[in-house]
């Protein structure tokens, strides 16, 4: 073994887990499960690196900013604050989160008696700069939303992570299927771009999402970026997207929501069914995966409609 993987693993900080550290929110990949739980990756130990996030780590914000003009919706992104040590010596850490993958925020608030944590999926990671960004839909009431509400720039938090199992595999050509529900579609942004940004990849992409309504539709720019790529293709599903026009449902999508599509852009009103996600995987496609992201019971119903629809099994289905 290469001497800095080994002292790597040596001096690796300490990442016991136990029942305190769920949330309690019920995770499809609870962090208890021990295919779940921070280790030591592959990328940190073929770079030699610690990664940051492994234990409970602080990281600073540096900017709180709406998203599609909605004060309910916030991007956050942080940066590892470095201690005077890193300072002082050699920098031998790295921050990696795996697409897919979600970490958990721990949080002191004033009226809580003990820390509250919630998980929280990066759409974007640096992992030479020690940055990321989380995409947040605040809830009226939330104990965790009011508190990320009011952060302001240069506050530190403590993160912990990479949480999940999900794992990219680039050895065979297959048709990958991500479903995604409102801002679920954060951690399926990494799992895209990593497809798309190597041009070995051959696998290839239909990325489904599905939203209230257009305002909805979060990360539209960079969709449209993805659609310049041969295999990527996406679709929107609008459940709410309202209309007075005489199309009356006929006719999908109707003229004035086409009107408001850019270029490449596919919609359809109505919720994701069996039937549309079936036209959506070419008859002859031998090999798929499918993967879904959203609240957990979106993740089972789809999970269903998906083995009805596309013959898949339980194995080639991942829920994040
Ligand atoms: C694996 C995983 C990854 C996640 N990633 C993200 C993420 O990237 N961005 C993000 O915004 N959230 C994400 N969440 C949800 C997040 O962890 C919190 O649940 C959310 O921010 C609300 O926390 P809170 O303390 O403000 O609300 P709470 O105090 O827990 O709840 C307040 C009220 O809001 C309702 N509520 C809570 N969550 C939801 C919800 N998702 N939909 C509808 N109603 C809800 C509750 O039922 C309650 O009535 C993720 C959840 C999981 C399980």
């Amino acid at each position: 073994m290469n001497y800095r993987i080994f002292s790597c693993l040596l001096f690796m900080p300490d990442n016991e887990i136990d029942e305190t550290d769920c949330c309690g929110n019920g995770c499809t990949n609870c962090i208890l499960d021990n295919d779940n739980k921070p280790k030591p990756s592959k990328l940190a130990l073929l770079a030699g690196k610690r990664n940051v996030i492994l234990s409970y780590t602080n990281f600073r914000l540096i900017s709180n900013k709406t998203h599609n003009g909605d004060a309910q919706i916030r991007l956050l992104h942080f940066v590892y604050a470095a201690t005077t040590e890193d300072e002082d010596g050699d920098d031998d850490t790295i921050l990696d989160i795996p697409p897919g993958h979600h970490v958990m925020l721990r949080a002191q608030l004033t009226d809580h008696a003990t820390p509250l944590l919630r998980p929280y999926s990066p759409y974007w990671t640096d992992f030479a700069g020690k940055e990321f960004k989380i995409l947040v839909k605040l809830q009226p009431d939330g104990a965790m939303s009011g508190f990320l509400s009011a952060l302001q720039p240069l506050q530190v938090l403590q993160f912990r992570g990479p949480i999940g199992n999900y794992v990219h595999d680039t050895s065979s050509a297959k048709c990958i299927v991500i479903i995604a529900q409102g801002v679920a579609i954060a951690p399926t942004m990494p799992l895209v771009s990593q497809v798309l940004d190597n041009e070995d990849d051959i696998n290839r992409i239909r990325h489904l999402i599905c939203a209230q309504d257009l305002q909805h539709v979060y990360f539209r720019e960079r969709l449209l970026e993805f659609a310049q790529y041969w295999n990527y293709h996406s679709c929107l599903y609008l459940t709410h997207q309202e209309c007075t026009c005489s199309s009356n449902g006929r006719e999908h999508p109707c003229e004035h929501l086409r009107k408001q599509l850019r270029y490449k852009e596919a919609a359809h009103t109505g919720r994701l069914d069996a039937k549309q996600l079936a036209s959506q995987v070419l008859p002859q496609e031998e090999s798929i995966i499918v993967i879904v992201a959203g609240h957990s019971s979106f993740q089972r119903h789809m999970r269903e409609v998906a083995v009805n629809a596309l013959n898949v099994t339980d194995d080639n289905i991942f829920l994040l």
